[in-house]
């Protein structure tokens, strides 16, 4: 028999609680991001981390900490568990413990924005939704548009001019409507806010407004928890954009320890930006608890050219509490790295991904990681998304 622990919808500033059942976008009190929130009690009885392991390589084994009604809605394209490899290069350069890369190019078009927007086209059109509308900065247009087609709902999408080819080419094979603009993802959001007050009935997918997306990225922290035994690495990086991969993690580990699966040791979360817009760096390093919007962002990492991440305290709050870092990264020194590791390795980095190579090297230099620590980087798209940049 199926069964989701899901309760209901809290906001993650003022705390109210909101109705799980209901088509939701953000807190109706003060306007932020709602979190999904579990019976994490009756879980901790009734769920045991080795029958949910023992559930194959599939995405979708982690349905009882996920918020669907029924399993029957799903919409897939065969999302599996990703590969963790071992950079062996780096650990000698840098003078670590092991270094890992967990390798997301391998997820269904491409990316890990695959996990988020699995979990967000599925919940929405098990609410009624048959439009979804998205400003994107690249690899979220193609998931959701992917998905979208999957469920047989429509979907409209608005990227910033110079988004890389292949994310613009695969959302017009998806069907979608996809429409360009001058400047950044922040330009194309207010775009989108535009098309919503014509178009009452579509359902923005937004990151983190609304809570679902996040939900899917949270398997992140819940799969490498498993592929790592139940031991955490003990520094985590994480190329950030919008953060929800980051706040997804960090959300993960607290259900963990709450139905335990884990202890409380958690790694260090670090961030790394493009230095060509890295509002997280700059707040991380003033002490503040929000950023500011960086412009005339640039970088040819295009998943980290958010200038102003709507869920940036939250991203805050996760890499303070970890006692974590941020570090800006160059396109230079991340195509760099990606040559490098890919001559060594046998590893090909998206730009995204190299950005958490340099990071470390960063970290390392700073004596922020320990001689023996274990690193886990993200890689989180396909390299040939981005063809040219390291060559
Ligand atoms: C979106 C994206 C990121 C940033 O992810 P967030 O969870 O939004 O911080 C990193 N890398 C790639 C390839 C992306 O597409
Ligand atoms: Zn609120």
């Amino acid at each position: 028999m199926y069964r989701s622990y899901f309760k209901h919808l809290e906001c993650s500033v003022c705390g109210t609680q909101h109705s799980g059942s209901e088509l939701l976008a953000v807190c109706k009190t003060c306007g932020k991001a709602l979190l999904a929130s579990y019976d994490i009690a009756s879980a901790r009885s009734g769920l045991r981390r080795e029958e949910v392991a023992s559930g194959g390589d599939s995405f979708w084994k982690y349905l009882p900490m996920l918020p669907l009604r029924s399993p029957s809605s799903i919409v897939s394209l065969g999302e599996r568990m990703t590969p963790i490899l071992r950079l062996t290069s780096l650990e000698r350069k840098f003078g670590t413990g092991p270094v890992w890369v967990k390798d997301e190019a391998m997820m269904p078009t491409g990316s890990f924005k695959a996990r988020g927007l699995a979990l967000a086209v599925t919940r929405a059109h098990e609410l009624g939704v048959r439009h979804v509308c998205l400003p994107s900065a690249g690899n979220a247009a193609g998931a959701c548009a992917a998905y979208a087609a999957r469920a047989g709902m429509g979907c409209t999408i608005v990227v910033p001019k110079d988004t890389p080819a292949a994310n613009i080419e695969e959302c017009r094979i998806y069907g979608a409507d996809v429409r360009q603009v001058d400047g950044t993802i922040s330009d194309a959001a207010n775009e989108i806010q535009k098309l919503k007050k014509e178009h009452s009935d579509w359902f923005d997918v937004s990151t983190l407004k609304e809570p679902y997306r996040l939900e899917g990225k949270k398997t992140m922290g819940y799969e490498l928890a498993e592929q790592f035994s139940w031991n955490l690495p003990d520094v985590i990086i994480y190329p950030t954009g919008g953060g929800t991969g980051l706040i997804g993690m960090w959300k993960a580990f607290g259900e963990m320890e709450g139905l335990g699966w884990i202890g409380p040791a958690r790694p260090k979360m670090i961030s790394s930006q493009a230095a060509g817009c890295a509002p997280i760096v700059k707040a991380f390093a003033e002490g503040k608890s929000e950023s500011e919007f960086w412009e005339h962002a640039h970088t040819k990492a295009s998943g980290l050219r958010v200038p102003k991440a709507f869920a940036d305290y939250l991203i805050l709050r996760t890499i303070r509490e970890s006692g974590g870092s941020a570090f800006a990264v160059t396109d230079e020194r991340a195509a760099e790295a990606v040559r490098k590791v890919g001559k060594q390795e046998g590893f090909f980095f998206c730009p995204e991904g190299a950005t958490t190579v340099v990071a470390l090297e960063q970290a390392t230099k700073a004596g922020f990681v320990k001689r023996d620590a274990a690193v886990l980087l993200w890689n989180t798209a396909a390299a040939a998304k981005y063809p040219g940049f390291a060559s």
